[in-house]
């Protein structure tokens, strides 16, 4: 992958990197990273979080994470994405720091279903772009976010899954609805709809090759769907950790292929009670 004594190029500035310094999950030099650190500093300040420690590695392929491991809190963030994603990464300590509820950032365990977290994943992050939003200084980065992931849903790729469709389903109806600035909506409303409309004709289409009859999407489960969302407006400022898992549950009852009781285990896996958190954690003592 490298060659040696031929020195390797910082991705943004072109700037020549000892290869020592070029590790497997940063291409930039020592100024640019810096950089990066100093642009997380100034949103954790926006967002009044300058009283955590959290760090940041800048990545260059992947998608930008969180996590709370041993109790340190890491960033990985895509320098190659919108500068949003780095507000939206912060976003996830400052819903666990408002709800007291650290498995908003924490990873998933490794015994659950994959599928169940990223849906549950996907809504979690509207409650987090609605606190986030709520500096209006936000709201430009948001929006270009926004649309540059827009035009990727009005031309869905081949190789796209249901699951990675139907989580950007979740997401962008409520982003749509309830997130977006009145005036910017008002500019995409054309795009904005037809985007949605995409998402759920590709959707109903994957459920009809991959499942029986019974557990396949249609327009009414759809609109049922939508009915369960839209009580996001509702309690979208909660601070209650319960309050949005049992939202999750709720919205992804009205998917057919998922049946009730493995919902049911999964969201009491994915989500403990906070007294089983004190209790797992004195037993680690
Ligand atoms: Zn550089
Ligand atoms: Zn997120």
């Amino acid at each position: 992958m490298f060659s040696y004594g031929i020195p390797q190029k910082c991705e943004k500035c072109g700037y020549d990197i000892p290869l020592s310094q070029y590790t497997l999950k940063t291409r930039l030099c020592d100024k640019c990273i810096e950089k990066i650190k100093k642009e997380k500093e100034e949103f954790q300040k926006i967002l009044s979080l300058d009283n955590l420690v959290i760090n940041i590695i800048p990545i260059y392929g992947d998608e930008s994470t969180s996590s709370i491991e041993n109790g340190i809190r890491t960033i990985e963030y895509n320098y190659n994405h919108p500068k949003y994603e780095l507000i939206h990464e912060l976003g996830h300590f400052l819903l666990s720091e408002k709800t007291q509820y650290s498995y908003f950032v924490l990873q998933p365990p490794s015994n659950c279903n994959e599928e169940i977290f990223l849906y549950s994943n996907s809504i979690i992050d509207c409650f987090i772009d609605f606190n986030n939003l709520k500096i209006e200084d936000n709201h430009l980065y948001y929006i270009k976010y926004v649309k540059s992931i827009l035009s990727g849903m009005n031309n869905i790729p081949k190789q796209a899954t249901l699951s990675e469709i139907m989580q950007g389903f979740l997401k962008f109806f409520i982003s749509f609805n309830y997130l977006i600035k009145n005036e910017d909506k008002e500019k995409l409303q054309e795009k904005l709809k037809m985007a949605l409309e995409e998402l759920k004709r590709f959707s109903i289409d994957q459920s009809i090759i991959m499942y029986p009859k019974d557990q396949r999407l249609n327009q009414k489960i759809f609109q049922n769907l939508e009915v369960k969302l839209s009580s996001f407006e509702d309690i979208k400022d909660t601070s209650n950790y319960q309050t949005i898992t049992k939202f999750i549950y709720h919205v992804l009852r009205t998917m057919p292929f998922i049946s009730e009781i493995l919902l049911g285990d999964q969201i009491d896996l994915i989500f403990p009670l906070k007294n089983q958190e004190f209790l797992s954690s004195s037993f680690l003592l």
